[in-house]
């Protein structure tokens, strides 16, 4: 189908597309550039600009020891060989680099329970090394007597979220794809069971968009859109705080850390209301992670509340003092900012993927909570295939768009 503007019946300029994606973050600017790449005339719909959601305030660790065993993790697998993929051939450079990761047990962790995610993983196809104190040390030398052992995952690779999204992005429009941004949407208009289009309002223009499939992708402004097409997605907030230290000429760590905690605080989120310990109650859990730049981020945190990005003092004291503890040269490394993103979080613990059944002609792919830049390949993947009516290269049974529907049928 081509585009066909028509400015000469009134001030409207009017747009048809195969397919409409809403959200230019690293998922909808991922499925904006699979979609065109199949082939597809594609508009891709930011209120704001790529990457300004957060995507743009993040990590960029592409993890697989983080993961919830089950699909969570299957994707995450699948999504790490198409990251390799997708750096070695989108021609732009966003960062990535493949150092392997840690997760470091601390002196309170038993190692058996690194050996237990150890076996869960390798049980998913990933290659999961345990290593004692002297076999960590030699990775990294900088850790503190209180870091004991570590699970070392050598495929798990580093992107920058930012770099990533804008890359996407921009070869979205070389494949094709019409992008509007600083755009604010009126209510889609629709038919009982179908999308049919949206009119835009950008800088004083009118822009109106007809599509024969949509693609909602707007991380935590799907909530809102779902609302309005009837179709709850309870997604929420999930603050993360992290903090950024100056260059250094060879940063103290080579690869992402995490602590084993981080994962009782991300799949916890209970916690956070229950506990008496300050950091519990602040979703904390340690990690670092190099930048391409030469700077290091320490976090993070999960707080349930949005807001703004700028950094809490309270809470940017304390993720250093906890990084200092497990990495003392970090004492002498001036700390530049703190600041803060929002995670779309999902009460189940799973994205949402998938083709709605009330919306015939919807595709949904958000919620990715923490795991976002890791899954957005195969999530494109996943949505160029359902696009297409192909045969679905993994099941999305549990990640169902349709499962917070009191009638789901
Ligand atoms: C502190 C922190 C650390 C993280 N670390 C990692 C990590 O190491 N590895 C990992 O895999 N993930 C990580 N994540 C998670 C990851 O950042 C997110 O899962 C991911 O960025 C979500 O991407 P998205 O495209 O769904 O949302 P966003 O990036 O928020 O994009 C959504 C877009 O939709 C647009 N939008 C919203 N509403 C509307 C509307 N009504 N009309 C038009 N446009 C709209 C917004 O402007 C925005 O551009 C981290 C997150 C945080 C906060």
């Amino acid at each position: 189908m081509a585009f066909t503007p028509d400015l000469r019946k009134s001030r409207m300029l009017d747009i048809e597309v195969d397919i409409a994606v809403i959200g230019a973050g690293i998922i909808g600017s991922a499925c904006a550039d699979e979609l065109a790449g199949l082939g597809f005339k594609v508009a891709l719909i930011d209120r704001s600009e790529p990457a300004t959601g957060t995507s743009g305030a993040c990590d960029g660790y592409i993890s697989t020891s983080t993961k919830v065993p089950g699909i969570t993790l299957e994707l995450a697998v699948e999504s790490q060989r198409l990251w390799r993929d997708l750096a070695a051939g989108i021609g732009r450079d966003i960062g990535y680099s493949q150092p392997g990761g840690l997760m470091i047990a601390e002196t309170e962790i038993d190692p058996s329970a690194l050996e237990r995610q150890a076996e869960k993983l390798r049980a998913a196809g990933v290659v999961a090394e345990l290593r004692d104190r002297p076999g960590l040390l030699a990775l990294e030398p900088n850790f503190g007597p209180r870091v004991h052992a570590a699970l070392y995952c050598p495929g798990e690779a580093h992107v920058s979220g930012y770099a990533a999204t804008q890359a996407l992005a921009a070869r979205a429009v070389e494949r094709g794809a019409r992008v509007f941004w600083r755009s604010a949407m009126a209510p889609i208009e629709m038919s009982s069971d179908r999308l049919l289009r949206v009119e835009l309002t950008s800088g004083g223009e009118k822009i109106r968009v007809a599509a024969e499939q949509w693609v909602l992708a707007a991380g935590l402004g799907s909530r809102a859109i779902g609302e309005q097409l009837g179709l709850p997605l309870p997604i929420e907030p999930r603050r993360g705080d992290l903090v950024v230290t100056e260059r250094m000429a060879r940063p103290l760590v080579g690869r992402f850390c995490a602590s084993a905690h981080y994962l009782v605080a991300k799949g916890n989120p209970e916690l956070a209301a229950t506990s008496e310990d300050p950091r519990e109650r602040l979703g904390y859990g340690f990690i670092v992670e190099p930048t391409a730049e030469g700077q290091l981020l320490l976090g993070s945190t999960r707080i349930f509340r949005d807001g703004d990005r700028s950094g809490d003092i309270d809470v940017t004291r304390m993720i250093v003092e906890e990084a200092v503890a497990r990495l003392p040269a970090l004492a002498g490394v001036a700390v530049l900012r703190g600041f803060a993103g929002s995670r779309p979080f999902v009460p189940d613990r799973k994205p949402i993927i998938g083709k709605s059944r009330k919306k015939t002609n919807l595709l949904v792919a958000t919620g990715h909570e923490g795991d976002g830049i890791t899954l957005a390949p195969i999530t494109a993947r996943l949505i160029g295939e359902l696009a297409r009516e192909q045969p679905l290269s993994m099941s999305l049974d549990n990640l169902s768009v349709d499962r917070f529907c009191s009638d789901p049928s």
